[in-house]
């Protein structure tokens, strides 16, 4: 069984004016659907195949520069495309709130964090909120396509949110203003989708 390119949960146009139409049009349709074809291609007639992805990068060998990049593409867009949404922004609420304002101390002492980790990212990657086995909450970033299920990579944690800082994502729109970029996706997050990934992965 081979991977497919997930549909977007909602119009390309649909997160507007925060994250613009052509930027999701070009970044579901090419980069997500090219991670997603060369995923499958690597493994391809491997033990890999049949697994899933989560499986795939728990124990992946990170020497496997194919499985890693586009494997990690694959799983991170897939993430990203849920956690946005056009009824999102707004605070946390129940159990997830309470991790993060046990985590950072405020809602707003997180969003510097994970504003600061996105921003602090050097050149293509992803700032993350991780949980962590029995529920606790952590900020961090890794580059290119790595993602914190890889081995030695990040957090460590299951990630929960996670925000892509790669230029594809952001410069049609925000050209070198990456924190522009970052202070819009806080209006399109999705945070029930969130708080149900937490709850599943805490
Ligand atoms: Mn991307």
């Amino acid at each position: 069984m081979a991977f497919e390119l997930p549909e977007l949960p909602y119009s390309k146009d649909a997160l507007e004016p925060h994250i613009d139409q052509a930027t999701m049009a070009v970044h579901h349709d090419k980069h997500h659907a090219g991670y997603t074809n060369k995923l499958n291609a690597a493994i391809e007639g491997t033990d890999l195949e049949g697994k899933t992805i989560e499986n795939i990068l728990i124990n992946l060998d990170m020497s496997n520069s194919a499985v890693r990049n586009n494997g990690g593409g694959y799983y991170n867009h897939d993430l990203f495309w849920k956690v946005m949404s056009p009824n999102g922004g707004g605070e946390p609420t129940g159990e997830l709130a309470e991790a993060i304002n046990s985590a950072f101390g405020s809602f707003e002492d997180f969003k510097e964090k994970f504003i600061s980790a996105a921003g602090g990212q050097f050149g293509s990657g992803w700032a993350w909120l991780c949980v962590h086995e029995g529920g606790k909450v952590e900020v961090c970033a890794t580059p290119n396509q790595d993602n914190p299920l890889m081995p030695g990579v990040g957090c460590g944690g299951t990630p929960i949110l996670g925000v892509d800082v790669w230029e594809h994502a952001y410069y049609l729109k925000y050209q070198n203003l990456r924190p522009d970029y970052l202070k819009a996706f806080f209006n399109v997050i999705n945070w029930e989708e969130v708080a149900s990934n937490y709850a599943k992965a805490k």
